[in-house]
């Protein structure tokens, strides 16, 4: 079953993360990515903390988000090229 939740309760976690980029004194941005009712990516801005400036909110989010849609395998090694 799906909660049923509306974008205020949404836009509540997209907002803590934000805190989250403000307790680190960044910028405070947050993002959320939902689907199906279910939080499958949340970030928020870590540009200074990674001295990167992609590393925005949303950015941070579709990462996690992909990391959910396809995980990494623990054995995944990265080899060398030959
Ligand atoms: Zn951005």
């Amino acid at each position: 079953m799906i909660p049923n939740h509306d974008d205020e309760y949404w836009m509540n976690i997209a907002f803590r993360e934000a805190e989250v980029a403000l307790r680190r004194k960044e910028v405070p941005i947050g993002a959320v990515i939902v689907k199906n009712g279910n939080v499958i990516g949340k970030g928020s801005n870590q540009i200074e903390m990674l001295q990167d400036p992609t590393a925005h909110a949303e950015i941070i989010a579709i990462t996690a988000a992909g990391l959910y849609a396809c995980p990494v395998s623990p054995s995944f090694q990265l080899q060398p090229h030959r």
